[in-house]
């Protein structure tokens, strides 16, 4: 890379801090980028910026958001009496992509890891507890990813909430072990969801 341009040289190491960009793909996108139009360019660069500017965490939920609260919460007719607890916004997308289910969310941004040092207090679980303490839920269904931490995350919880009375349920495998829920397909993830079990 030493052969290039600054202002390339630049763009190609954003480029490849990218999630699933590799060296090859950053090159092959910042010459992409150059390749465009001056307005293209701009609609690019603009729409980054009003995406980080206007997407905030919804306070009630967590979920990713241009409004408070979400779009989710805020919807009336959605079912109260559940809460859906996934790890990562992405994980809300694909369980809404199923279209069956019509509780609300809450997304922990992370999962108990204390290997990584990640304990109780470094995700987003506090607010989930006074959601519980003030809110209608009967059920809270543990949607974690199916790896340790995912399995360890639903496990604290559900101990946590039990003696409130409220219902603690883990969706089914079905889901690769160690797979994500945001590349599940929409049949294995509905049959996840509608075989989940009480734990
Ligand atoms: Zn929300």
């Amino acid at each position: 890379m030493k052969n290039y341009a600054k202002p390339l040289e630049k763009l190609i190491k954003e480029l490849g801090k990218l999630p699933g960009i590799g060296g090859k793909s950053a090159q092959r996108l910042a010459f992409h980028i150059l390749s465009l139009d001056e307005k293209s360019v701009d609609e690019l660069a603009d729409s980054i910026r009003e995406a980080k500017a206007k997407m905030r965490y919804c306070p009630v939920c967590g979920n990713l958001t241009d409004r408070e609260p979400c779009e989710i919460c805020a919807d009336e007719t959605r079912d109260r009496n559940t809460i859906c607890v996934v790890e990562s916004p992405k994980d809300v997308f694909a369980m809404e992509r199923i279209r069956e289910y019509k509780g609300l969310y809450h997304v922990l941004h992370g999962a108990i890891s204390p290997i990584d040092g990640i304990g109780p207090d470094d995700i987003n679980l506090k607010s989930l507890i006074v959601r519980l303490q003030q809110g209608d839920a009967k059920e809270v269904i543990l949607a974690t990813n199916p790896t340790i931490e995912g399995e360890a995350t639903a496990m604290y919880i559900a101990r946590l909430i039990k003696p409130a009375g409220i219902k603690a349920t883990r969706i089914a495998h079905g889901i690769p072990v160690g797979g994500d829920l945001e590349y599940t397909d929409e049949v294995t993830l509905l049959k996840a969801v509608e075989g989940r079990r009480e734990i």
